[in-house]
């Protein structure tokens, strides 16, 4: 299977038990579906049922023309989805679009089967009191311990999403992290790593790193990649919601309430092959080290 990979990253501290955790989620998303998935998310914003073309400009927006929408209106639909920053008092359009985006993850799945097509992501939770970091040498402590796990990840979901097949990588992407890319580490050594295993391909042998906010970007090329941020990043988000409760904002609730009959599945029966909900080697949440976790 050839795949671009999209990372993004968080760090949450569990209060109950005093306990930080670095959290990592990528989305594997097959290149033969890219442009249906993309166009999907794009076609989600659109506040018109009707509707199901999206244009990033209000002057080509179809309902512009037929008056039924506004340039206020397709402006909040334009805006960058980041699950953090969702309050009560957001605009309605961005809860919606949020709300929308984590509906169609939980269908998607469920509604096909050639699995050239289907939504995959995988996430991993670190906890950092765990690790011995001088393990990982001194120089760049951080930037070691995230290399090998975010090697991990990808590894896991070769192995486990992937197995038996060429493993194509043909992209890596990276949400924007000066930190990391400036390190004369992190964008290539994952990568090069990677290269030397057998059955994997890897097409472009440094990280991207991408902007989420896609209206920082003119190209529709770049545009449309940090569509894929921001949905990792809104996944990402609810999972923390769930195992955490970092927020105590409704909306936020909400929303991580419509995931949560898929992320109860994934975690309590992550080996369930015959769900309706088909996560089974497509989707998966886990804590390192392995440890029984429970959530409220
Ligand atoms: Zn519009």
């Amino acid at each position: 299977m050839e795949i671009e990979i999209f990372t993004d990253e968080t760090f949450i501290v569990d209060k109950k038990t005093n306990t930080e955790y670095l959290g990592i989620g990528c989305l594997f998303v097959p290149t033969s579906f890219k442009k249906e998935f993309v166009d999907k998310l794009l076609e989600l914003r659109c506040m018109n049922e009707n509707s199901d073309t999206w244009h990033w400009d209000f002057k080509n927006c179809l309902n512009s023309k037929a008056k039924l929408c506004k340039e206020k209106w397709h402006k909040l639909n334009n805006k960058e989805i980041h699950y953090k920053e969702l309050r009560e008092k957001s605009p309605h359009h961005l809860k919606e679009i949020s709300k929308r985006w984590i509906k169609f993850l939980l269908q998607h799945n469920q509604n096909y089967s050639d699995k050239n097509k289907l939504i995959y992501f995988k996430i991993l939770y670190i906890d950092l009191k765990k690790l011995d970091k001088t393990f990982f040498g001194n120089e760049e402590t951080d930037n070691i311990v995230y290399n090998r796990f975010y090697r991990m990840v990808i590894l896991g979901a070769k192995n486990f999403f992937f197995k038996d097949e060429k493993f194509i990588i043909k992209e890596f992407f990276h949400d924007k992290s000066s930190e990391k890319e400036l390190s004369n580490i992190f964008p290539w050594n994952t990568p090069n790593k990677l290269d030397k295993i057998e059955d994997v391909d890897i097409q472009k042998d440094t990280i991207t790193f991408i902007d989420s906010n896609h209206n920082n970007y003119a190209y529709e090329k770049f545009k449309k990649n940090a569509q894929f941020i921001q949905f990792i990043d809104l996944i990402l988000g609810c999972i923390n919601q769930i195992l955490f409760q970092p927020a105590k904002t409704q909306i936020k609730n909400e929303i991580s309430n419509i995931y949560y009959p898929l992320f109860k599945k994934i975690w309590e029966e992550p080996n369930n092959k015959n769900s309706h909900l088909n996560f089974y080697r497509k989707q998966d949440v886990s804590i390192f080290p392995k440890e029984k976790m429970y959530y409220q």
